[in-house]
């Protein structure tokens, strides 16, 4: 640590944070090249260094995994005032998490610090703070896709109708991965809807009888005799129609397994397990494509924060949806049309002005461009060291060839020459040019942004789930008296206020 007297020196001070990550290689060269354009771009805009705050082999992934930087943050704490800015090679190396950049930078901000790139513009006027969150999206895009690519095998797994978690319904058992008949059960069980289908068991009963039968659940290694409420549960299970859903795409394909009842029979069991008149079932096939309670756990309830579920409530002569608090206070309840239409209301009005996305768009174009070339001189640049160097090797083995250079002096300079390249190597790797494709990202972002109301009904339950998650973070959140509460992300806010430069409301009907 340097003594105080730099820190209440005249002028501005800066510290450096220098980060490789674990996905990257963890070489000294990286680290100390980081080092010195920092410096230099520091000192280009007139800031002494006096910390340097080194973080190694750590992943992107969250602020809790890296020390260091943890550090940094007490160190400005402790030096409010005193240190003015943070410089880092690349705003990726802060954070490729956006929300969690942001809160970096509210942390540093207080301390009267900026973080400051030193090969990307960044600053202090509302535009380069928007180009900041940008760029911070743009590495949260790529952090997305990264995870996206191991998620993949699973999905595709899902999709092809293949069994993911390894839990089959009673009836059926996995072997390699495929769901395929369980001959010690499969006939009960099978009569087990038989009978249910009649219309003349109730819950208990069926769970008496199964019990009799000798059918037994199994979870993990353990058996459990049938209760009502798990008999409940098993004839809801569309597993037995041959679909296979998931929680966690929210999305339902048609299963590689063999089904073991009709969807008939599946209809006519849900209408009696719901009382109502079997000879419905056409009505309520008509909407098994259409889930119908796509903001289930998209919404809490605003009174204790839980997820809001989805259900029937039987009233006099037709029966409705509604979504329910999932927690203890049961009290608050809204009719799905009324809290979807104030959904679908909510994002009408954020929906950004046409001129605000056009700006935007505009901006975003700028914006990626600037970096590109920014990122492409970087790299021109160490193409043309690596050239020199490589004339400068061919000169220095000729000589040595010709007994001008002896041998210890050749390998002393070569080594010289090595190191310089690797260096040389690594910054051109560094400024190795992100493969998005504006064009894609941008057309994306328009139709998305355009009527966001509009993008709410086209879209399907995953969509729907992306979309709400991607604008309000923290949810939404259903009041008492009626209303839907958001939260919009940082981003999105950014997005919607857009107006080059100079930040204004741009949001629809905000007045
Ligand atoms: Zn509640």
């Amino acid at each position: 640590m340097k003594s105080d007297n730099h820190i209440y020196a005249d002028g501005k001070l800066a510290v450096l944070y220098l980060r490789v990550s674990t996905e990257e290689q963890v070489d000294n060269f990286s680290l100390g090249t980081q080092e010195e354009i920092c410096k230099k771009e520091a000192e280009k805009r007139g800031y002494q260094v006096i910390e340097i705050f080194r973080e190694e082999g750590r992943s992107a992934k969250s602020i809790t995994g890296r020390p260091v930087l943890i550090q940094l943050l007490e160190y400005c704490r402790k030096h409010k005032h005193a240190v003015q800015a943070v410089f880092v090679y690349r705003l990726d190396r802060v954070s490729r998490i956006t929300a969690d950049y942001l809160a970096i930078r509210k942390k540093l901000t207080e301390n009267g610090v900026t973080i400051l790139s030193a090969t990307e513009p960044t600053g202090d006027s509302p535009t380069e703070k928007l180009v900041e969150t940008i760029l911070a999206g743009f590495a949260q895009l790529d952090n997305d896709i990264r995870s996206e690519r191991s998620r993949n095998g699973l999905k595709a797994r899902f999709l092809s109708g293949m069994v993911v978690t390894g839990q089959v319904p009673l009836g059926y058992a996995v072997q390699a991965g495929y769901a395929v008949k369980n001959t010690t059960n499969w006939d009960l069980m099978k009569k087990a809807w038989d009978l249910m289908a009649t219309g003349t068991k109730s819950l208990q009963e069926m769970a008496n009888l199964m019990n009799e039968w000798g059918l037994k659940e199994h979870r993990g290694n353990r058996e459990f005799i049938i209760r009502a409420q798990r008999v409940d549960v098993l004839f809801r299970n569309k597993f037995y129609v041959g679909v296979i859903t998931s929680k966690t795409y929210l999305e339902e394909v048609k299963g590689q397994h063999v089904p073991m009842i009709t969807e008939e029979q599946y209809y006519r069991v849900q209408a009696i397990i719901d009382g109502r008149n079997p000879n419905k079932v056409a009505l309520a096939k008509r909407n098994h494509n259409n889930p119908d309670f796509p903001l289930r756990r998209i919404v809490r309830c605003g009174v204790c924060g839980l997820g809001m579920t989805g259900g029937w409530s039987k009233g006099r002569n037709a029966r409705y949806a509604y979504y329910r608090c999932g927690g203890v206070c049961k009290g608050i309840a809204a009719k799905s049309e009324i809290l979807e239409s104030s959904v679908v209301q909510t994002l009408k009005q954020i929906t950004p002005k046409k001129e605000c996305l056009d700006l935007f768009i505009a901006f975003l174009y700028r914006t990626y461009h600037e970096r590109l070339s920014r990122l492409q001189k970087i790299k021109s640049s160490a193409d043309q060291e690596i050239a020199t160097l490589k004339a400068l090797r061919k000169t220095l083995v000729e000589k040595n060839l010709a007994g001008v250079y002896s041998d210890e002096v050749y390998k002393e300079q070569n080594a010289v020459i090595e190191d310089r390249m690797t260096k040389a190597q690594v910054v051109k790797d560094d400024a190795t040019i992100d493969k998005y494709n504006i064009n894609d990202v941008t057309t994306f972002i328009r139709t998305l942004l355009a009527d966001l109301g509009e993008t709410y009904k086209r879209s399907n339950l995953s969509q729907i789930k992306v979309l709400l998650g991607s604008i309000f973070p923290s949810g939404l959140a259903w009041s008492q008296n009626g209303k839907l509460n958001h939260q919009i992300s940082p981003i999105y806010q950014s997005i919607c206020t857009f107006n080059n430069g100079a930040i204004s409301s741009c949001a629809k009907g905000g007045s």
